[in-house]
């Protein structure tokens, strides 16, 4: 186990940590951060509660511009739960870092309050594709300015027919970003994602499902 103060991390991210109980890094977040953390594509399988959130979440935070009224980074999940704990694990980590704005864009509640939302500018965006598909066709929503784009719990995005809306999605984001993909297992569709979506992908494999 490796603490993460071996990581260029700020101060405040650190304490913040600790306050949260988070002393050493798990498997995945030590094979992943060091790379989240330069920019780099990461392609990432790793089973439930190994601690993916924060092994792109620390990252993410890190690398991003509170200053900068932009949405900089899209994490896309398979369902609105999954959405809800990923946005909540974020903005946890985020809690020193005062007017970060997470918005989460999921289906089955209504349009006009996440547009709303979307007008005033946040800085990440956590949801699932159909919704943010939706969005991005009637310009409710703009991700010319992402930097990261994270698509967590791949294999369950595509299993739920999510595979179009995510290809969809893909035109919206600049060419240049990062693009970090997480999943339990890598069966051919995920690779072929990886290598239509990702640049030179270092692969990070821990605690593998069986
Ligand atoms: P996964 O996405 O791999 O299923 P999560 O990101 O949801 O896992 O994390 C599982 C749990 O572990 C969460 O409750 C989270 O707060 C906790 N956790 C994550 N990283 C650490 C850490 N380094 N130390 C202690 N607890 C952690
Ligand atoms: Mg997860």
């Amino acid at each position: 186990m490796k603490a993460f103060t071996a990581l260029p991390l700020t101060k405040p991210m650190i304490e913040n940590l600790e306050t949260l109980g988070y002393q050493e890094m798990t498997p995945v977040q030590a094979g992943s951060l060091p790379h989240v953390l330069k920019g780099e594509d990461l392609l990432a399988q790793a089973k439930t509660g190994s601690g993916k959130t924060a092994a792109f979440g620390i990252g993410l935070l890190h690398n991003l511009n509170v200053k900068r009224f932009r949405v900089q980074a899209l994490v896309m999940c398979p369902t609105r739960e999954l959405a809800e704990q990923v946005a909540g694990e974020l903005r946890r980590i985020a809690r020193f870092k005062h007017n970060i704005k997470i918005v989460t864009i999921c289906g089955g509640v209504p349009f006009l309050p996440q547009q709303i939302s979307l007008e005033h500018q946040g800085h990440i965006v956590v949801g699932t594709p159909g919704r943010i598909e939706q969005h991005l066709k009637r310009k409710t929503m703009n991700l010319d300015h992402v930097t990261t784009l994270v698509l967590d719990e791949a294999d369950r995005m595509l299993d739920v027919g999510f595979a179009d809306s995510i290809e969809m999605i893909m035109g919206y984001v600049p060419k240049h970003r990062q693009t970090l993909l997480f999943s339990a297992t890598f069966p051919k569709p995920i690779l072929d994602l990886s290598t239509r979506f990702q640049k030179n992908a270092h692969q990070v494999v821990v605690d593998v499902e069986h």
